[in-house]
């Protein structure tokens, strides 16, 4: 088969690439392993019939605080500065989310002009929960119970197949609330989109003499053939990688979305890249149009609904106690591999975001090296 490989590398996504990239540039040959006929894991993305730059797994936007992150994706594309928003149609009004004052005026009547304002208004709605202990509580503890069903309740259901109070707070968190009109979905110091896409920028990374990318490849149908590597780094789910041993009872849970893709011939189709449809009323939680990032120009326009499933492709982690509890049960028997690394959100089972990706894979080869020249 290959070449001999100093360290080999299941997935082909953030993690699996930047220990690729890290590894070739200290002088190891690396291999590759992907099962999907691409690279770039869920960040893949393609220009579609329509001339429009579109992921094929749901929006990626990129924001980071971190320096080093920033500086990391900076030596493999130039990014454009993309300061993401959303909006949400609520029963026959669209507002922004995160809720901010305007979210509050448009869908209360209510007439708030300043910061202090919105602080009393959260304070006399708000549902007092000292240490909120799941998704609902962490959500009624700040906005109250008005918002909650409005906008995170079903939206929830509808992205998870459980209800707030199943999921740990952390998922709900991930929104905050603003209590002035900012309207970003992000604060972050960086926000941006890299020019060309998200592939290219795997591409580059992974351009080098010293990796070789297999594609279309099971690693688990190949795994005997590289047993003699230094280190081999997994990126995917980790149940697959023990063959399921601990779900007799249990499975751990992931979520997976169906995207459903329709040109439509006209312009645009909506007025932001992403409106929420934190309703009941529809099945799906979104609709992404894609033209709407970095301002795209075509006649016709790409619409992507997600319907979020249990069937598919793992694309979330579900943050809660019973998952984690399954978790630890294989992270145990990680931890007991000599030279075999689980990196990444399908196997750390964490709901990484995309600097959080890089950071962690930057970090574990950082870690390694150290170790490796103690
Ligand atoms: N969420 C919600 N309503 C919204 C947006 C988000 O209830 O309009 C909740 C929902 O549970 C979601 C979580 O907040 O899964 C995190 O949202 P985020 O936008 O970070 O999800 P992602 O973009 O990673 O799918």
């Amino acid at each position: 088969m290959k070449e001999h490989a100093d360290i080999v590398i299941i997935g082909a996504g953030i993690s699996g690439s930047v220990i690729a990239e890290r590894y070739a540039s200290i002088g190891k040959r690396v291999l590759l392993i992907e099962k999907r006929d691409h690279i770039g894991g869920n960040c893949f993305d393609y220009v579609d019939r329509n001339g429009i730059l579109v992921s094929k797994y749901g929006a990626h936007l990129f924001h980071t605080n971190d320096e080093t992150v920033w500086e990391y994706v900076n030596r493999f594309a130039e990014w454009y500065p993309w300061e993401h928003k959303v909006l949400a149609r609520v029963d026959d009004k669209t507002v922004p989310v995160p809720v901010n004052i305007t979210t509050v005026n448009t869908l209360l009547g209510e007439n708030i002009q300043t910061e202090e304002q919105m602080k009393d208004w959260l304070e006399a709605n708000r549902v007092k929960i000292d240490s909120p202990a799941n998704g609902e509580e962490a959500v009624l503890n700040k906005i109250g119970e008005y918002l909650y069903e409005k906008m995170f309740k079903y939206y929830t259901v509808k992205q998870w197949d459980k209800y707030p109070a199943e999921l740990d707070a952390s998922v709900l968190e991930r929104i905050p609330v603003r209590t002035n009109f900012e309207d970003r979905y992000f604060t972050d110091k960086y926000q941006a989109l890299p020019k060309g896409g998200y592939t290219h920028l795997f591409k580059k990374m992974l351009d080098h003499p010293r990796i070789e990318v297999l594609l279309n490849t099971d690693y688990f149908d190949v795994k005997d053939e590289f047993s003699d590597c230094e280190k081999l780094f997994y990126t995917g789910p980790i149940d697959r990688f023990f063959d399921f041993r601990h779900s007799l009872q249990e499975k751990l849970e992931y979520r997976s979305i169906n995207f459903v893709t329709e040109t439509i011939d006209q312009e645009y189709f909506q007025e932001n890249s992403v409106i929420n449809y934190p309703g009941k009323e529809v099945g799906y939680t979104r609709i992404i149009e894609y033209k709407h990032f970095g301002n795209q120009k075509s006649e016709k326009t790409t619409v992507v609904k997600e319907y979020t499933t249990d069937e598919g492709e793992p694309y979330y982690p579900v943050p809660n106690k019973k998952n984690r509890e399954i978790y630890e049960m294989y992270e145990r028997e990680a931890d007991k591999l000599k030279d075999i690394y689980f990196v990444g959100r399908l196997a750390n089972y964490k709901y990484f975001n995309m600097d959080q990706a890089f950071k962690n894979a930057l970090d574990l080869f950082d870690k390694l090296e150290k170790e490796e020249n103690k």
